[in-house]
């Protein structure tokens, strides 16, 4: 067999464009919680993929799913549909609040496609300029521009105005700030039941709850972001069943293909229909392969051994954590549900979070950030316990380069 190219880390910067900054190592092989690099040097993988890898890496589950679906049919387009989307919309519909599902490949096409169908509802209603979104500072919800748009991160869309009108962004978890907004114009109100990326901060179920009243009030769809608190990451199967609190529009993805780009909008059936034949589209949305392997992960995650497995994780991590934490004074506050922890930094270490990163990667542990000052974990859902104390020894010996 001829030899596949050879390639390096700084090949990333001759020949990618440069939108990320990738540690200076390449993984090449995973399995469980852990990774391998070019070097094979091993990793323990508190990272997940960014929420993405839920069954860790090459779980047989997925593998096989795939593997099984690979040899039959991966893709035949939207003139035809095919059983393995049938059965994860299935799935989907059975174990959620939701009656439709709409199927797509990743985060921000879920959320474009949410936007949309509110929009198309607010038009439908016949009130006259309906198409107002509510939105939250510090909010993301991807990058197309319309996503990017609706998040509340500036930096990421003002260099690409003009930008799609009629967004308002107020205070997360700020309900006056909400009310002062949502009015007959509004559409739709886009929240995350925890935002990730902005820091790893919960809603408070009062927030949710008055944006529920809200949108009830002036007829706006109130959509739950939950691409990255979704399928099980929250200890629930979503985090809205935490909340008591119903969405009308739902949005999954990251961990929904454990590894595997797939993406999905979940509505009710009193808002699917306002999307008819041609409204909305896309090539590769619930292909076969997607599917399958969505299917089987969800199928694996969606059981109360995992679920509880979640929780059970969360208060062991919580305790290593403040355990290092008793011992290096680093972290003002560990919060997040399940196994979406963020760990925020003390005053006298703000700015500090890539660096925490970055050296953990020295010793072998593969961590995120959420914004500058909150180092993030977004681990496998079932990551087994000697790997997360192996990492948290790792993680210590990081801590302790910055403490001194
Ligand atoms: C990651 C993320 C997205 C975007 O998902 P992509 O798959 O990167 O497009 C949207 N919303 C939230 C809350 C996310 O965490």
């Amino acid at each position: 067999m001829e030899q596949p190219i050879s390639v390096t880390r700084s090949n990333f910067n001759d020949w990618m464009v440069p939108v990320f900054a990738p540690a200076n190592f390449i993984p090449v092989r995973g399995e469980g919680s852990r990774i391998w690099d070019q070097e094979n040097k091993e990793y323990i993988d508190f990272a997940g993929g960014i929420a993405v890898n839920a069954l860790g890496h090459a779980h047989p589950v997925a593998v096989n799913a795939l593997t099984e679906q690979a040899t039959k049919l991966w893709h035949v387009g939207n003139g035809y549909t095919n059983e393995p989307v049938l059965r994860l919309a299935k799935q989907l519909t059975e174990n959620t609040f939701a009656d439709k599902v709409f199927f797509c490949n990743s985060g921000a096409e879920a959320n474009e496609a949410a936007l949309k169908l509110a929009r198309k509802v607010g038009l439908d209603s016949g009130v006259a300029g309906k198409s107002g979104i509510v939105a939250f500072k510090n909010a993301f919800h991807g990058r197309t521009l319309f996503t990017v748009s609706a998040g509340g991160q500036p930096k990421y869309s003002q260099d690409f105005a003009p930008l799609p009108n009629g967004i308002n962004h107020v205070a997360f978890n700020d309900l006056d700030a909400a009310k002062a907004v949502i009015n007959e114009q509004t559409c739709a109100v886009i929240v995350e039941p925890i935002q990730g990326e902005g820091g790893v901060i919960p809603a408070d179920i009062e927030f949710l709850k008055g944006l529920r009243a809200l949108c009830d009030e002036f007829g706006a769809l109130l959509i739950f972001d939950e691409v990255q608190t979704g399928v099980g990451r929250t200890g629930s199967l979503y985090a809205y069943m935490n909340t008591g609190v119903i969405p009308d529009v739902l949005t999954t993805a990251k961990a929904l293909g454990g590894g595997f780009p797939v993406g999905a909008m979940l509505t009710t059936d009193k808002f699917a229909p306002h999307f008819s034949v041609g409204t909305h589209g896309t090539t590769y949305g619930g292909n076969p392969l997607a599917s399958a392997v969505a299917g089987a992960v969800f199928e694996f995650i969606n059981t109360p051994e995992v679920l509880e497995g979640v929780k059970h994780r969360h208060q062991y991590f919580l305790d290593a954590l403040n355990t290092l934490n008793a011992e290096y004074q680093i972290f003002e506050e560990i919060r997040g549900q399940g196994l979406l922890i963020g760990c925020v930094l003390k005053a006298e270490y703000a700015g500090k979070a890539k660096n925490i990163t970055t050296w953990a990667g020295e010793e072998g542990l593969l961590a995120l950030i959420a914004g500058p000052d909150v180092v993030r974990f977004t681990p496998s859902l079932i990551i087994p316990e000697q790997d997360i104390d192996e990492g948290i020894a790792r993680l210590k010996r990081a801590l302790a380069k910055l403490a001194k």
